[in-house]
């Protein structure tokens, strides 16, 4: 059964769990260089004043001259290049005319694609004079994702991350969202498996060596339950509370996780 889950997982199926070539290995490594470039221009350049397609510029041309294609432009109609996330967004803000204000706390979620395989990370920055409500949720929801990666390794199980995670942030006294997780990645930006932010230890699917996934804790200061705007892309905390979202792509081996999306 393993064995068979296993050959199964190493066929080329867009959508199952798959185990990465070397040679793949080396393209995700690429795409991971590319959006963890785009991201330090982004984090760089945002400002007070400055609308989230602005951002979104930036990211085009960056990804373009690093000679690489965004990931999300287009990805189930997805009308911009990345995300950008403001204050109670959470995830899958659409790049317009809002303006950024000093003490906004904004997400930038950004994917582009190499020789066919996507890399995937976000980061989310206080813009000028911050709250230390902002700062506090900035810094606890960076280290649930470092916390997370330290559990992701060959032979662990996808419920010991998202316990790793979830128990993390809520020791802290933040919730973390349900209904949006990680995921597998490759040649497709979304495959198997789903990766939780929340389970219990032991439980889920194991984790192989050669497995790349993207970990993507989204931390609210209130509750977790979340809804969708009018827009049908951008989703918000159901209390307006603010919510921040860290997301790194890494590769599962026998020791730590290797993360793709650092530069
Ligand atoms: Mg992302
Ligand atoms: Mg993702």
């Amino acid at each position: 059964m393993e064995k068979e889950a296993l050959f199964t997982s190493v066929a080329t199926r867009e959508r199952g769990v798959t185990l990465k070539s070397p040679r793949e290995i080396e393209s995700m490594r690429q795409a991971g260089k590319v959006v963890a470039q785009t991201i330090a221009a982004l984090v760089e350049a945002i400002r007070p004043g400055m609308k989230t397609a602005d951002l979104d510029d930036i990211a085009v041309q960056e990804i373009q001259r690093l000679g690489a294609k965004p990931s999300f432009k287009g990805y189930m109609g997805f009308p911009r290049t990345i995300c950008v996330s403001v204050n109670d967004e959470i995830v899958h803000g659409i790049p317009g005319d809002k303006v950024i204000l000093d003490g906004d706390l904004v997400s930038l979620d950004v994917g582009a694609v190499v020789e066919g395989f996507h890399g995937d990370s976000a980061v989310t920055v206080g813009v000028g004079n911050v709250s230390p409500a902002v700062t506090e949720l900035i810094d606890v929801t960076r280290e649930a994702l470092e916390r997370g990666i330290a559990a992701a390794t060959h032979g662990a199980r996808l419920g010991d991350i998202g316990w790793a995670v979830q128990s993390f942030v809520e020791e802290r006294g933040y919730s973390v969202v349900r209904e949006y997780v990680g995921h597998g990645i490759g040649r497709a930006l979304h495959e198997e498996p789903q990766v939780p932010n929340f389970g219990a230890p032991g439980s889920g699917a194991l984790l192989r060596k050669g497995m790349v996934i993207a970990i993507e804790p989204m931390v609210n200061i209130g509750g977790w339950q979340t809804r969708a705007l009018d827009d049908n892309w951008t989703v918000v905390t159901a209390d307006g509370s603010l919510s921040a979202h860290f997301e790194n792509t890494l590769l599962i081996t026998e020791g730590d996780a290797e993360v793709l999306t650092r530069v």
